[in-house]
């Protein structure tokens, strides 16, 4: 790929808001999307985590973040990134398809509950 090439595409990513440099952890095979109990009966939150153990926090255990931030896991560089797909096609349609704010989901009919 020549230099204009590559400054077309990078100026394409950027006005779709997903930077091209960094990794986007949505897009890789390691990161998992997980129920997690409501505290309500038959109700679960939706996570995610990272299969391959990078999502630390400060003491070692492991950090998971609410699916409808899943978009924000964006990192410089992870030896164990293995995208899935076209990152730009991917993040785009994914910021629309993610609720805008945490949700619980009935464990048998899937239907979503908002607070
Ligand atoms: S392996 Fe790296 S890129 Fe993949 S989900 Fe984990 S932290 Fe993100």
């Amino acid at each position: 790929m020549n230099q204009k090439e590559t400054f077309t595409e990078t100026e394409t990513l950027q006005e779709n808001d997903v930077a091209s440099e960094k990794i986007y952890c949505a897009n890789c095979v390691h990161c998992k999307l997980v129920p997690s109990p409501a505290g309500i009966q038959d109700q679960f939150y939706l996570r995610v985590r990272c299969a391959a153990g990078k999502w630390k926090k400060k003491l070692g255990e492991e950090k998971i973040h609410k699916y409808f931030t899943v978009t924000r896991r964006c990192i410089d560089s992870c030896d164990a990134y293995e995208p899935m797909g076209e990152t730009e096609e991917f993040i785009k349609q994914l910021k629309k398809d993610l609720p805008s704010k945490d949700e619980t989901y009935d464990r048998f009919t899937h239907e979503t509950y908002q607070f």
